[in-house]
């Protein structure tokens, strides 16, 4: 997932995030200008429910959907833990 930097909108990658509260993520983000190179963190929340999950659901069956709870390749936002992104 990208942002856009404040100083020049350029691109910039969340480098790291840390949950705050049960519907706020700080993120922790670099911008990826070489000429700029900035850092700053942004916030993630949760705004509001669009559409109600479907009566009677539950999680998702880590059997049926093993992917869907976690992916290597993807920084999970929901962590519990701080993430970091490597490279
Ligand atoms: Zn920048």
């Amino acid at each position: 997932m990208l942002v856009r930097c404040p100083a020049y909108l350029s691109k910039a990658r969340i480098a790291a995030s840390e949950q705050i509260t049960n519907n706020t993520r700080q993120l922790y983000c670099q911008c990826l200008n070489l000429n700029c190179s900035s850092t700053f963190n942004a916030s993630l929340s949760f705004g509001e429910i669009i559409r109600s999950p479907k009566q009677g659901s539950s999680k998702p069956d880590h059997t049926k959907q093993p992917d869907l709870l976690s992916n290597p390749n993807q920084m999970d936002l929901l962590a519990d833990e701080p993430m970091y992104c490597a490279g």
